[in-house]
Order: structure tokens, then C-alpha cells, then sequence
């Protein structure tokens, strides 16, 4: 579908009707839709036409596709609407504002093992897309500096990752002209390995992308085997590519749930790591964080230093104005829940995650390609000679108000489509056991109303 236009054949009514109750506002009991109205209607009624709009957006909370926030408690709600006016990139009028981001700043790079977090140094973002765009941006700087240095060419950047990678990656790749080197995932390996990196590195290579939570199944990339092939290319070749982990999902699982994994500032060659504030940071969308391990990883000609707060913070990011209220929010989480009310929020994520998925394993009809104990997610397909596929489960149990995402995996192994859900604070074990019964009934309605033959083809496509 074109960006903000309509799909040809979808006519939509040019006029929105008012509630009888508010017609005569503006005399015509409806509303432009395409066109500002030449008059205007008082806020209870604007409010109404736009509440009542916005009915028809999904049930968040029967929606297993997002990985986005969707509760917070009632003070970060008082926080966040005290905060709605304040611009987050105006430091000068709210400093106060900008130390909690320097807060969040340090505890997150203290909570992925910075040597010290007062070195370390990021910023927020309005999420991880933005978080990985200047981390990208951060790896080509710096491999252009080395290649100048070096005095080689350096125009053909290229950055190898997992062809599993969240379509950030791809974006940052055409935005900034890097060539994107995606590595072929299998069904043994749904995601990046070891070997497929040293095949696909070159001294072109301005870095690899390690992902704390594969977006199509969950797991995590094995992120210090990868740092250890990485180390031997380097001692046999000379090419020393460093890392930087997308830990959009996981950085905030991780440290909580996996405290003797080694992934983070941990393992030297990772130089940055994201994180979707809004995700398991547990903050509603429009936040996400970046940190680099130290100074020198972070090329100084990106950052604009403010000086009016001592230069501490730098200013590096793609937007300009942006709200402050999420960082507010990032911070309230960070102090309220502290480390023991994160890992108690995750574990509970993990257990219905796991639960659920030993339960829908044990369904003839599914195979499970992730179980959970990565980040609180995890994929299923339907199994070779059933009646039915993973679109039409989807496109069923939807009847129900589940959204339960049903995708291809990526190139190579596109021929495998599965389901995927995702456990968020909130999805509780009872819920979980609401969506395994709806699943089983739709399994039995699929397995004794055979679907029209195109049916079964197309399936339905999110
Ligand atoms: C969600 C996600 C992103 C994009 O993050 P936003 O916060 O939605 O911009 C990038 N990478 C991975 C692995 C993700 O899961």
C-alpha cells in the first residue's frame, strides 16, 4: 500500500457522520475526512469523533504480534502527562530532563558491563530503529577513518548480519549506502552463526550485527562464539571487525534472566548495543537507547556537543525535537522496579512463554522452531501434510480477537512460514491458557471443515 494513500479499489466515503447528538455542530451532522472542515467543532465533540475512530483500533491486549508496551502503571501515566510538553532535545529549559537521560544512559551501559559506566556513553532514541541507525552510522565513521588511515579505499562499505535481522538494518543499509551482507540462515540455524560470519567478512566490513532476540523466532545470536571468530580473523588475517549487538528485545531480558550469559560490553570487540526502551523496558512506544562502551568507539565528527550542561551529554540522533515524557518514564521504571522487579516481570514473561509453548507443542499438529528461552517469544509451524497452514490458524483465530502473527522466514528458508507470539508483561498464564484453547478449536474447525483449495494456497498475509 502506497504511504498514506488508499488501496485502488478500496473507495472510502468522503464524509464522516457525526452522532446525532453532536450533528448541528457545524450544521452538516458530518465531517470532511480527506479536507480540514472549513469550520470547527468544539473539543467534546472533536474529542468524541476521534475516540470513537479510534475504537476500531485492536485489543492490545489479545495482540501477541508487538513486542511494544501496553501498560504502565498509573504514576508513570501522571509522570508522562506532566512531562507531554517538554522537548526532549532542549536541555537549556529542561536539564532536569536531560539528567534523567544521563541517568538511564549509565545505568543501562553499568547493567551491560561497561568497564566503567562513566566512560561509556549514548543517548535515547525515539526507539531501536533510530538506536541502530546511529550505531551504523558510528561503525561506518570509524571504518572510514581506518581505511583513510590506512590509505585504502574506502567506498564499498559493507555490514554482515543475519538474514533474520529487523528491517532497521536493511533501512540503514540503503539509507547510508552500506551494502547489506545478509548470511543465510537454515532450519538447524534460524539465525547468524559463527562460521557464516568469518565466510562473509572482508576488510570491507565496517562491522557485524549480533541480534539479543531474533525478531522471527526469538532466540538469541550466540554473540560471543561470533566475537571469538571474529578474534581469530582477526590474529590470521588482520581484519578486525568489531560488533554491535541489536538488543532491542534482550538487553532488557538478559541481564535479568540470563545473568551468566556473555553478550554485552562483556566481550571487548562489542562496541554498541541498542535497546527498545519501549519494549522489555517497559515503557510506552517512542523510546529506545543506544550505548557505546567508551568514547573512542563513537566518532567525535558525529556528535554536536551542548556545552551549557558541561558537554557530558552529547547530542547525536536523527530527529531534533522529540517528547521527554518516555525518558521520565524509562527512569520511573528504572528506579520503581529496580533489578529484582525487571527479572520478576521477565521470568514471568519467560514462564507463560515457555508454558505455552510445551503446551502447543504437545499438539500433533505443530512443531515448535523456538521455545522461550531466549526472549519471551517464540515461533511454531504447522506440520508437513496437514490440511491446513500457518495463514489460515492466523487469519481463524483471529475470530476470536487473537492476533497471532503468521510470516515467512526469511530469504532461504522462506519456504518455512510459521506463527509467532510474544509474551508481554500482562500476558498472563491465564490468558495463555485462553489462546491454547482457542488454538485447539480452530485446530479442530480447520481439521473437519477442509478449506476451499485457493484457501489453502494463499493462506492470508499479514
Ligand atoms: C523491534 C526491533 C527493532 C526495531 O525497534 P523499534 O524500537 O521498533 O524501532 C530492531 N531490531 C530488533 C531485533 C527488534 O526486535
Amino acid at each position: 500500500m502506497p504511504l498514506h494513500s488508499y488501496e485502488t479499489g478500496h473507495k472510502r466515503e468522503h464524509t464522516i457522520g457525526l452522532r446525532p447528538q453532536l450533528a448541528g455542530v457545524e450544521g452538516a451532522g458530518e465531517l470532511p475526512r480527506f479536507r480540514m472542515p472549513d469550520g470547527s467543532l468544539d473539543a467534546a465533540s472533536a474529542y468524541q469523533v476521534v475516540h470513537d475512530e479510534l475504537l476500531l483500533d485492536g485489543n492490545a491486549r489479545l495482540n501477541l504480534a508487538t513486542f511494544v508496551t501496553t501498560w504502565m502503571e498509573a504514576q508513570a501515566h501522571v509522570l508522562m502527562a506532566e512531562c507531554v510538553d517538554k522537548n526532549m532535545v532542549d536541555k537549556d529549559e529542561y536539564p532536569q530532563t536531560a539528567e534523567l537521560e544521563r541517568r538511564c544512559v549509565n545505568m543501562l551501559a553499568d547493567l551491560w558491563h561497561a568497564s566503567s559506566a562513566e566512560s561509556a556513553t549514548g543517548t535515547s532514541t525515539t526507539g531501536s530503529s533510530e538506536g541502530c541507525m546511529l550505531a551504523g552510522l558510528a561503525l561506518k565513521w570509524r571504518w572510514r577513518q581506518q581505511r583513510a588511515a590506512l590509505g585504502e579505499p574506502a567506498d564499498r562499505p559493507n555490514l554482515v548480519m543475519g538474514a533474520n535481522v529487523q528491517v532497521c538494518w536493511e533501512k540503514f543499509c540503503r539509507y547510508w549506502d552500506v551494502e547489506s551482507r545478509l548470511v543465510p540462515v537454515t532450519r538447524d540455524a534460524t539465525h547468524l552463526t559463527p562460521d557464516g560470519v568469518r565466510a562473509h567478512c572482508d576488510e570491507n566490513t565496517i562491522g557485524v550485527v549480533a541480534i539479543m532476540g531474533s525478531t522471527f523466532d526469538g532466540t538469541y545470536e550466540p554473540v560471543a562464539d561470533i566475537a571469538s571468530a571474529l578474534d581469530e580473523l582477526a590474529s590470521t588475517s588482520g581484519i578486525d571487525v568489531p560488533i554491535h549487538v541489536d538488543g532491542a528485545s534482550g538487553a532488557f531480558v538478559a541481564p535479568f534472566l540470563d545473568p551468566d550469559l556473555v553478550w554485552d560490553f562483556g566481550l571487548p570487540r562489542v562496541q554498541s548495543i541498542n535497546a527498545s526502551g519501549h519494549k522489555y523496558g517497559l515503557v510506552y512506544p517512542g523510546i529506545g537507547w543506544v550505548v557505546w562502551r567508551d568514547r573512542s568507539a563513537l566518532p567525535s565528527d558525529l556528535v554536536f556537543n551542548v556545552d551549557y550542561l558541561g558537554g557530558e551529554m552529547p547530542t547525536f540522533g536523527l530527529n531534533f525535537s522529540r517528547p521527554g515524557a518516555q525518558v521520565a518514564a524509562q527512569y520511573y521504571n528504572l528506579i520503581r522496579l529496580g533489578r529484582d522487579g525487571y527479572r520478576r516481570v521477565q521470568q514471568e514473561c519467560r514462564d507463560v512463554a515457555q508454558w505455552l509453548a510445551g503446551q502447543i507443542a504437545a499438539l500433533p499438529e505443530f512443531e515448535l522452531l523456538s521455545d522461550g528461552s531466549g526472549i519471551p517469544a517464540f515461533a511454531f509451524r504447522v506440520i508437513d501434510g496437514t490440511g491446513f497452514t500457518v495463514f489460515d490458524v492466523s487469519e481463524r483465530i483471529r475470530e476470536r480477537g487473537w492476533i497471532v502473527p503468521a510470516y515467512k522466514m526469511p530469504p532461504d528458508l522462506e519456504d518455512l512460514a510459521v506463527l509467532r507470539v510474544v509474551v508481554r508483561n500482562g500476558f498472563s498464564r491465564d490468558l495463555a491458557a485462553l489462546l491454547l484453547g482457542d488454538l485447539k478449536r480452530t485446530v479442530d474447525r480447520l481439521n473437519t471443515t477442509p478449506l476451499p483449495a485457493d484457501d489453502v494456497r494463499t493462506g492470508f498475509h499479514h
